[in-house]
């Protein structure tokens, strides 16, 4: 199927039997020769996922209709196939992290006790930042976000006061013999170290949440900690 909008020309290939990968990439490359994107839907399961090559899955059957599956950066999206097509038209098909996004940002605390305290003093502590994208989702400790004091400042700014959360700042760990931004006792102030976290995810839940476009340091924050953690780029659909 040959679809043409002003000057871009897209070939969508439906491929019901197992084409090899080298063939698949074969022809990619001759409808990119001839100035043609190719966008396969694949019956089969498995294709790599790369830059050149949107392959979205092909799940259904005449009868019930048929969906697109994706595998997106950190999980994945089913959408009917006209949706998706519509979408690929409207350049809403991205690969990678699309710069300007609009993303959603959450910040999660859950309880801890201080180590220091004899009276074993209750804190809230952030135990995660979440900066949600498409069916994306990417995991800051504060820790992590030492590198980008503009989000750190952003984060600051939404979050609640009256909650019981002790100052966030940078502090020193003798044990990691390191500086980092963290939590600390509401009432004496003592480091409530990253490596302690999980004993805060008991009662963890999302204590704010903000609209952020993924422009500048917040993009290059979310593709660092991506990088970092090895997770691999792939495609996805957005809206707008
Ligand atoms: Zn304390």
């Amino acid at each position: 199927m040959l679809a043409e909008k002003g000057k871009a020309k897209v070939a969508i290939e439906i491929q019901w039997s197992n084409q090899s990968d080298e063939e698949t990439l074969r022809r990619q490359n001759r409808y990119a020769e001839a100035g043609v994107r190719g966008l396969w839907l694949l019956r089969r399961r498995r294709f790599p996922i790369i830059r050149d090559l949107p392959t979205p899955r092909l799940d259904g059957n005449m009868r019930d209709g048929f969906d697109v599956e994706l595998d997106t950066i950190t999980s994945k999206q089913r959408l009917p196939v006209t949706d998706f097509l519509v979408a690929a038209f409207a350049r809403r098909l991205y690969f990678g992290i699309p710069y300007g996004i609009d993303a959603r940002v959450s910040i999660h605390a859950g309880t801890m006790e201080c180590w220091r305290d004899r009276y074993r003093e209750k804190t809230r502590v952030v135990t995660r930042i979440n900066a949600d994208f498409g069916a994306n989702s990417c995991r800051f400790l504060l820790s992590d976000l030492d590198d980008f004091p503009g989000i750190t400042k952003a984060v600051l700014t939404h979050m609640p006061q009256g909650i019981g959360i002790g100052t966030i700042r940078p502090r020193h760990s003798r044990t990691q013999q390191r500086t980092y931004l963290s939590n600390g006792c509401r009432a004496c102030g003592a480091l409530l170290g990253a490596f302690h976290l999980h004993e805060a995810l008991h009662d963890e839940k999302m204590i704010a949440a903000f609209p952020q476009r993924l422009t500048g340091l917040w993009h290059e924050a979310v593709t660092v900690r991506f990088t970092l953690e090895g997770a691999p780029m792939a495609w996805g659909v957005y809206d707008g």
